[in-house]
């Protein structure tokens, strides 16, 4: 399939399985090297990460554990706008090496929000693992450090990310016909 139509979008391919798992390979090793003999907790961030998740961990040879997480978004006061509180946490992260597992940092404030959150929580160490990264689009100072794939700033469906809840299962990534 070249394109795929979700609701009311036309999306065309832009990158191929075979290329996002050779990406979604190297973080791996360089997680593998960067975390030898420590056992940390890779938190991933439902729903978008599912699919990279799963292709990361199956590349995991280090100790580590899973667990997952869901940012819900509510309407704050007219000056704080939208915020996101983490939920569905029950580990105790006191101490803990974290690795954030994340689908795409655009903005960096869904990132900056949470890495606010679950610092108050005293873990050692909290590093970020994105599969996408638009640069282009960075409002605040995120460092990412694990990122698969860097892209421009187009909007992109497939590999775990919707378009209004659909495109998740494309198992390539597709982007918007403009
Ligand atoms: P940020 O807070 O970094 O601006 O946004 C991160 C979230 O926005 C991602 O977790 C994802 O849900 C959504 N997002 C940002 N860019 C895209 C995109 O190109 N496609 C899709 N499907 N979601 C995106």
């Amino acid at each position: 399939m070249s394109t795929v139509k979700l609701h009311d979008k036309e999306f065309r391919i832009s990158i191929p399985e075979t290329e996002i798992i050779k990406e979604i390979s190297r973080v791996a090793n360089e997680i593998n090297r960067d975390y030898k003999g420590k056992r940390p907790i890779l938190l991933g961030v439902l729903n978008g990460c599912f699919m990279f998740a799963a292709e990361l961990l199956k590349r995991l040879d280090i100790e580590c554990e899973v667990s997952f997480v869901k940012l819900s978004s509510y309407q704050g006061t007219a000056s704080t706008g939208v915020i996101k509180e983490v939920i569905g946490l029950s580990e105790s992260l006191g101490g803990r090496d974290i690795i954030i597992i994340e689908d795409i940092v655009d903005t960096g404030l869904t990132m900056q929000r949470m890495l606010e959150s679950l610092g108050t929580r005293e873990p050692a160490s909290i590093e970020i693992a994105s599969l996408f990264l638009k640069p282009a689009r960075l409002q605040v100072p995120v460092n990412v450090k694990y990122s698969a794939l860097t892209i421009p700033d187009r909007f992109i469906v497939g590999y775990g990310l919707d378009y209004n809840g659909l495109g998740r299962n494309l198992p390539n990534i597709y982007e918007a016909i403009d």
